[in-house]
């Protein structure tokens, strides 16, 4: 199984990717994070991508069909993984069908109003050091700017500054949001609202794939929309 996590940045697709991964033990491939960790490590991807990413435009579709490619040919992968932030545009989507034809798939949209996602991506920390994400209204530290886990320093990712931000809602609008309509078409499209607290959005995740997983899809009124 081939979970695609669909979303706006700040829709709670790594927090949610995290707890499927967890309950379902597919790992999750954050096409984000491989791209932050070469450009930490200043390897030639992480060069060519880091202008790019702080701009909040996407990243060359051949470097991330690369990233991608490799990744779930890894042994882990065998039996499922959870795509968070891949495919973005439908070239993306189109490639992946090409790497592997045969995998079933759900595509998961996470739903929040705009309001919403500028509140959680303001509010958003990560650690410096062990890349731990935080939220200051609803996942706070228990000591102020440092990490629990690790103890490293929190800090605001650099595409979360306001007008990135703007940025990044505008080409998920124009680049990303088409591959609704995509998955649809295909009849693996599942509209999840994603309002609400990571726990609350994640039973409805859990309803939705454990009846995936069990032969017995639940189907919200209008085929593909919120249960
Ligand atoms: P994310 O952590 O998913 O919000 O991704 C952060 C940034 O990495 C994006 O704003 C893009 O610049 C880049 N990126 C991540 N995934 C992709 C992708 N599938 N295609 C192109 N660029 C990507």
């Amino acid at each position: 199984m081939r979970i695609i996590l669909l979303g706006p940045p700040g829709s709670g697709k790594g927090t949610q990717g995290d707890l499927i991964s967890q309950r379902y033990r597919f790992p999750r491939i954050s096409t984000g994070e491989i791209l932050r960790q070469a450009v930490r490590d200043r390897t030639p991807l992480g060069v060519e991508a880091e202008a790019m990413m702080n701009r909040g435009v996407l990243v060359n579709d051949d470097l991330v069909l690369g990233i991608v490619r490799q990744r779930i040919g890894a042994a882990d992968c065998r039996s499922g993984y959870v795509l968070d932030g891949f495919p973005r545009t439908v070239y993306q989507a189109e490639s992946l069908e090409t790497f592997e034809a045969d995998r079933p798939e759900r595509a998961l949209d996470f739903r929040v109003d705009l309001p919403e996602l500028v509140k959680r991506l303001t509010a958003r920390r990560v650690c410096s050091r062990c890349q731990a994400v935080y939220n200051l209204k609803v996942r706070p530290s228990r000591q102020a700017d440092i990490c629990d886990a690790c103890g490293g320093p929190l800090i605001r990712r650099k595409d979360d500054e306001a007008e990135v931000i703007a940025e990044r809602l505008n080409v998920y609008q124009k680049e990303t949001e088409p591959l609704r309509e995509f998955y649809r078409k295909k009849n693996v499209y599942f509209a999840v609202d994603s309002q609400g607290l990571p726990k609350e959005v994640f039973k409805r995740v859990a309803f939705y794939l454990d009846g995936v997983l069990a032969g017995n899809e639940p189907r919200g009124k209008r085929g593909d929309d919120h249960l």
